[in-house]
């Protein structure tokens, strides 16, 4: 399926090709064809968005953020029913050019459905403000929300639409306008929410989308004087970018960058074989679903050293039989890496483990079978006798490695989670419940997991401590990022104060 969108960028409502001229291709990462041919906007195209977002902002009475709430977030909801209604050809979309399974395609609309409807939800529920006692009844004083202004929106490649729902829907909710910028390897199910958006009947300028590189087009996003917030979710080098691009124009900015995500198993967790099994499961899902290519990924297991040997052979085996395929293979059970860089810089750190020298229990070279030979596929890989001097278990690989380390005492194992530069999430596994709830209380991660691993809420902040990022998205918070408080005090009784007596 070689799609040619060359007009996928989209301003005031119409459909462009690149200033330019320029395109690319985006390739499907199963096979390394090319499934759509793209516009590659550049910083023309960026300003053009941004102008048409700037004007229908219009000072905060355009036509967008003078619609009446419960307009906004019945268009919001309408937007929630036609993700639903294309839902399969979405999740397909979704599916083929992030390289994940069908299924996880499908998983990924749903959740960007809730997104949507939740954020309906919440700006409608929420008064228009609050009434505070500024201390005299000759005195009336009270906060309002408003949106910000023009957003950039800036989004990666792993989960796109999600990650972009995750902000568009908040940032309408409130009454921004907005320009999205997805990432350039997986713009394609963005593009149809665009149209999505224009459908449910948001006016023209409202939301705009330039497809193209990170720079210059969200390199200009972050710099713009006509942007006033820039919301970004990708990895910390162009994250530190953004928020140094934003700082001479003093936008808001929101940041949700990468993890180095630990997951504590406590021997106690695993002295049933149901506890073993459920423990060992999960640790697979949370380190490879996506072939790992997940913020939240428990990339490192950190086990406790009596039940290392046990539950690390039992993990390998498993790995080991992990079926990988295209995404629309029945039978697939991880997709391929996104893109041949993504692939080589798996490999790279995986060389650089052993070298170090991890111990390789699982994976750790590319499938044999000869259907794969042509994507960008590679084997789930289990690092055994890891440490932190090595790169592998302080930086963020985004593929399909998990590293192992051990603890003997409930401290050491605190301490090694909390040994990383990151924040973004962590799980831990006992079947203590006060030790539960004692990690998590000293884990400093922005989402703890307690005998699970994985599972968000749209009603609960997501977010990370760290250099995982700044800012919260999703939940009450979510939807705050994208207002200003405005206190308005009147005085109903104005008289001199006379603090110059002259
Ligand atoms: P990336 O940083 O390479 O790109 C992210 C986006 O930023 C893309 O749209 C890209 O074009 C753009 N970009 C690149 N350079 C830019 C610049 N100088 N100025 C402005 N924009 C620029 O990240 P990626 O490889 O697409 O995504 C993977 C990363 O995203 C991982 O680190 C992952 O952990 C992170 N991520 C975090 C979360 C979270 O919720 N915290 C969620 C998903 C992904």
């Amino acid at each position: 399926m070689s799609e040619h969108r060359e007009n996928s960028i989209f301003v005031a409502g119409e459909w462009r090709t690149a200033a330019s001229g320029a395109t690319r291709e985006v390739h499907d990462p199963a096979d390394a064809t090319v499934l759509a041919v793209v516009a590659e906007g550049g910083r023309e195209d960026a300003d053009a968005a941004i102008a048409a977002a700037h004007e229908a902002f219009g000072d905060g009475r355009g036509p967008w953020p003078a619609t009446p709430v419960a307009e906004r977030a019945a268009l919001l909801r309408r937007v929630a029913d036609l993700l639903q209604r294309d839902r399969e050809e979405l999740g397909l979309l979704e599916s083929r050019d992030a390289g994940k399974t069908l299924e996880e395609g499908r998983v990924d609309i749903d959740c960007v459905t809730d997104a949507f409807r939740y954020f309906a939800d919440l700006v409608a529920a929420e008064s228009a403000g609050r009434v505070v006692d500024a201390g005299s009844p000759d005195l009336h004083s009270v906060v309002v929300h408003e949106p910000v202004g023009v957003c950039a929106l800036i989004t990666p490649w792993n989960y796109p639409l999600l990650q972009a729902s995750w902000k568009i829907a908040p940032a309408l909710a409130a009454g921004n306008t907005v320009v999205v910028k997805p990432s350039e390897i997986t713009p394609l199910t963005t593009i149809a929410l665009m149209r999505l958006l224009a459908e449910a009947g948001l006016p023209a300028g409202a939301a705009n989308l330039v497809t193209g590189p990170g720079d210059p087009v969200g390199a200009r996003m972050s710099e713009h004087p006509d942007v006033d917030l820039v919301s970004f979710t990708g990895g910390l080098v162009s994250g530190t970018k953004v928020m140094r691009a934003a700082a001479d124009t003093v936008k808001k900015v929101a940041l949700e960058l990468g993890g180095k995500n630990p997951n504590v198993v406590f021997a106690d967790a695993c002295a049933t074989a149901e506890g073993f099994d459920t423990a060992v499961d999960q640790a697979l899902n949370a380190a490879f679903i996506h072939s790992g290519q997940v913020c939240s990924a428990g990339s490192r297991l950190i086990v406790e050293e009596s039940l290392r040997e046990r539950f690390v052979a039992e993990l390998a085996r498993r790995a080991e039989r992990i079926r990988l395929g295209r995404g629309t293979d029945p039978d697939a059970e991880c997709g391929p890496l996104v893109s041949a860089a993504q692939l080589a810089r798996t490999e790279e750190y995986v060389a650089s483990a052993l070298a170090e020298g991890a111990v390789l229990r699982a994976g750790g070279e590319r499938p044999a079978e000869p259907g794969l030979a042509d994507g960008w596929f590679y084997r789930p890989t289990v690092l055994d006798r890891c440490h932190r001097g090595m790169r592998v278990v302080r930086e963020e690989v985004f593929g399909p490695v998990l590293t192992v380390e051990t603890f003997r005492t409930e401290d050491e194992a605190v301490a090694l989670a909390n040994d990383t530069e990151y924040g973004l999430a962590g799980g831990v596994w006992t079947a203590d419940a006060g030790r539960a709830r004692r990690v998590a209380g000293r884990l400093r991660h922005g989402t703890v997991w307690i005998n699970d691993f994985h599972p968000y809420l749209p009603q609960a902040e997501w977010g990370g401590f760290g250099k995982s990022g700044v800012g919260r998205e999703l939940g009450p918070a979510g939807l705050a990022e994208y207002r200003e408080s405005k206190h308005v005090y009147q005085n109903l009784a104005p008289r001199p104060v006379r603090w110059f007596k002259g």
